[in-house]
């Protein structure tokens, strides 16, 4: 095992890497930014490095500045969190050419899966649902293209194979924006992302989001740990995600899980990784994969009682998984709550310093947060301040739960969302469970009628 760590990430996902050192006994560093250099989280790290100013590009994103942190701290793997280097493949190769281990996949899989023709290709052939569309990039000549999206049929998606972040898509409803909506994202995809091929794929009316975590040694031996509904969202961004889904049968998720699990035996996969799905009429289309831990985590976490980042850490080092698939056990139902320093109805970021804080506490409830009383949120960064996560032993008793929790939490001098979550948690949709990934946004503009 790992004597040392290097945690190249912030907030509370450097928190979380860091109390999974400490756990099993591994020292950690943490580099940070100016701007976070008071942060408690750094103070409690066994070494911090200053890496460079606030501005990500010159710190989070630094490679020559991080790298060279892990040589004088003689740290010997990195972890590099979510978000910023995560799914970098070049990072990934950089780490391990200069002698520590990246914790995550191979470079060559994190290329792989980066690129979504690529993924997409690699997930057919391991026999893995994807959404009727091109096969592959789409080519030059107009008439093909017009011929393709005939035989997937309209609405169609054109998407570009570099995009990210819910960036480069474009859907077209007829044939007569066709050509034009494949030629621009073409275009924006070259400026944006440096790779100009689209692709495309039907348009899915009223999907839901729903993913599969997964975890694979270097072994190749691959398990999944169930499914996670994320399609309560807004502009493409996760606010509430859920352990298990909603009304979709075990046995649906089993064999989803399955074909997850055989893709990595397939590839060679090694670490935790998620495969997204949009899920409509009872069936699973394939959209990307994250080769990374994600934010929603711990729901899984709590319905499985495996520790996620800890795993990765003992994947990294080599060891074998300690469980099976049979082994795994789905307990209960877990929800969590994106709590982000913003209006709650305007949604503008709100930075600044918390001049009162109040976690919440009591059965089932976990808090995932680096803030604290007289913590100055940066405006650099991501506005996540927390995530609240509800356990219940059934979904109604997760949601109630959740419910006192944010009745009980308490953060003065910026602004937070809270009040959005509560009312969600009171929807009455919501609380039927199964949304599609519209639903947020319908509300929100139904709402702002009713105002006007
Ligand atoms: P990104 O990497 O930018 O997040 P994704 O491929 O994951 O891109 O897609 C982001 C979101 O765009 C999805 O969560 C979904 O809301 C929407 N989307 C993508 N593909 C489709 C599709 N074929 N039909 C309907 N919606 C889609």
């Amino acid at each position: 095992m790992f004597e040392k760590i290097l945690i190249a990430n912030r907030g509370e996902i450097a928190l979380r890497v860091q109390r999974a050192c400490r756990e099993m006994g591994i020292k950690t560093v943490v580099v940070h930014s100016e701007a976070d250099r008071e942060a408690k989280y750094v103070k409690l790290a066994d070494e911090s490095v200053c890496i460079g100013p606030a501005s990500s590009a010159q710190s989070y994103l630094n490679v020559p500045a991080i790298i060279s942190a892990a040589e004088v701290t003689d740290a010997q793997a990195i972890h590099p969190g979510y978000g910023f280097l995560s799914e970098n493949a070049d990072f990934a190769e950089r780490v391990e050419t200069s002698g520590f281990v990246f914790i995550g996949p191979r470079a060559e899989t994190i290329r792989l899966m980066g690129d979504k023709v690529s993924a997409k290709d690699a997930m057919k052939a391991a026999g893995v649902p994807c959404v009727p569309g091109s096969d592959g990039a789409l080519p030059e000549d107009p008439q093909e293209i017009l011929s393709i999206a005939r035989k997937v049929g309209y609405p169609v998606i054109i998407k570009a194979a570099g995009g990210g972040g819910g960036r480069g898509m474009r859907v077209v409803h007829t044939e007569a924006a066709l050509l034009n909506a494949v030629a621009t994202t073409s275009q924006e995809a070259g400026t944006f992302f440096g790779n100009s091929a689209v692709y495309m794929e039907k348009f899915l009316e009223n999907p839901r989001h729903v993913e599969i975590q997964i975890l694979a040694d270097q072994h190749r031996n691959a398990v999944y740990l169930g499914e996670r509904d994320c399609s309560m969202q807004r502009r493409h961004q996760k606010v509430i995600e859920e352990a298990p889904a909603p009304h979709i049968p075990p046995r649906l998720i089993a064999r989803i899980g399955e074909r997850c699990a055989e893709a990595c035996r397939k590839i060679g996969y090694r670490g935790a990784g998620t495969f997204e799905f949009l899920y409509e009429n009872g069936e699973f289309y394939f959209i990307e994969m994250n080769t990374r831990v994600q934010v929603e985590h711990p729901v899984t976490e709590m319905i499985t009682g495996i520790d996620i980042v800890q795993e990765q850490i003992r994947i990294a080092a080599g060891e074998k998984l300690r469980f099976r698939q049979r082994d795994i056990e789905f307990r209960g139902h877990a929800i969590e709550c994106r709590i982000n320093a913003e209006d709650p109805f305007t949604f503008v970021p709100s930075p600044g310093m918390i001049e009162f804080y109040h976690p919440p506490g009591g059965p089932g409830i976990r808090v995932d947060s680096h803030i604290y009383q007289g913590y100055r949120v940066p405006s650099h960064y991501d506005s996540m301040v927390a995530k609240v996560i509800a356990y219940g032993d059934t979904r109604d008793q997760a949601i109630r739960r959740m419910r006192i929790a944010l009745s009980e939490m308490s953060i003065q001098g910026i602004k937070t969302n809270i009040a959005l979550h509560q009312e969600l948690m009171f929807d009455a949709r919501f609380n039927e469970g199964g949304t599609a990934i519209h639903y947020l946004e319908q509300k929100l503009a139904q709402k702002d009628e009713v105002k006007r």
